[in-house]
């Protein structure tokens, strides 16, 4: 049994795996009113809700808290004083049970959840708030293929939602609004693998001010900006010559999304794996899953620390 805990950003999950099976995955969310997130008040948030999340999750997998291995914690990358707050708690509750500590970076575990819905080799597409990039496995690391040279694709939504008027989280908003829109040109923007969301951004905002209606941005944002993340991701697997593409990030959860990604994979010949929404977000399910390939690979440690900003190719992969 390996007890997983995210706190990388906004959610604090506590998931439970045993051999490869999740049984349990619970979390709850910092929510605000209006803005983004604030770091000290999310990590606030962890510590309020850690006890709970973690008895509920024990209850749920039926599990007794002395079968427990190890705690795997996202210990990177993310926001300092969120991962803070969950490593304070990981620590507290290793010590308790006498157990070791796991450090698992958060967006390889993105990945690995799609390698127990069945892919082998994936190019992953992780879409979050926060987090844009094209990760896969090549020569010893998982590397990042493509990424976004500014903001993340759901922060740039989000952004684009709020001046439209809509609130946080803009994006089931801006997917219900595009069911009633038509196509805009907006500017697309992909250099290499690359992709960059500003500048769509500023003409979104600036069309929205000139009187174009919300339905019609909200449906030219996705075609235009999910297009891009589709050619980026198409090229990964044409580059790498893999064949299964996995998909993370809240944004993943857009029907419309999932469907331009399903077209791609078909039109190659690709299989697509979509986790459930509740592996696809932000879940310690995925990192008690990710925790425990590698604790059997004999990762273990007594104390670990927060990696803020950790890059994926920086982790040694021991357990593949
Ligand atoms: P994450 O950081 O992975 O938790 O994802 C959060 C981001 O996903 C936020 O920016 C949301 O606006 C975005 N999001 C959630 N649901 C949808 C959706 N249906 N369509 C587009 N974006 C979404
Ligand atoms: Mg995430």
């Amino acid at each position: 049994m390996i007890l997983g805990i995210e706190c990388t950003a906004h959610t604090f999950g506590v998931g439970i795996a045993h051999k490869g099976k999740i049984l349990a995955n619970v979390r709850d969310m910092y929510k605000t009113e209006k803005g983004g997130i604030i770091p000290m008040e999310s990590a606030k948030h962890h510590r309020t809700v850690a006890e709970s999340i973690y008895s509920k999750a024990i209850e749920i997998s039926g599990i007794k808290e002395k079968e427990i291995k190890a705690i795997a914690v996202s210990n990177a990358p993310g926001l300092a004083p969120c991962l803070l707050a969950g490593l304070e708690f990981a620590r507290k509750k290793a010590k308790e049970l006498n157990i070791p500590l796991v450090p698992v970076n958060h967006c390889i575990a993105h990945l690995e959840i799609g390698r127990s819905l069945g892919a082998k080799d994936p190019v992953l597409l992780y879409s979050s708030g926060a987090n844009t990039q094209i990760i896969a496995y090549a020569s010893g690391k998982y590397r990042v293929f493509g990424e976004t040279l500014d903001i993340g694709i759901g922060n740039f939504i989000d952004k684009v939602a709020r001046h439209m008027g809509m609130g946080f989280p803009g994006g089931p908003q801006i997917e219900i609004k595009a069911k009633q829109g038509k196509y805009i040109e907006l500017p697309y923007s992909i250099k290499g693998m690359d992709v960059s969301f500003s500048g769509m951004q500023t003409k979104i905002q600036q069309l929205f001010d000139k009187g174009i209606s919300a339905e019609d941005l909200s449906y030219s944002l996705q075609e235009t900006a999910f297009a891009m993340l589709v050619e980026a991701a198409e090229r990964a697997l044409a580059h790498t010559g893999k064949r299964e593409l996995v998909l993370g990030g809240g944004v993943a959860c857009n029907a419309r999304f999932q469907e331009m990604c399903s077209i791609m994979c078909g039109e190659r010949g690709a299989k697509l794996f979509c986790p459930d929404k509740s592996l696809l977000v932000d879940n310690g399910g995925m990192i008690a899953y990710t925790g425990e390939l590698l604790f059997n690979a004999g990762i273990q440690e007594k104390d670990i620390d927060i990696k803020p900003r950790e890059r994926t190719d920086e982790v040694k992969v021991a357990w593949r």
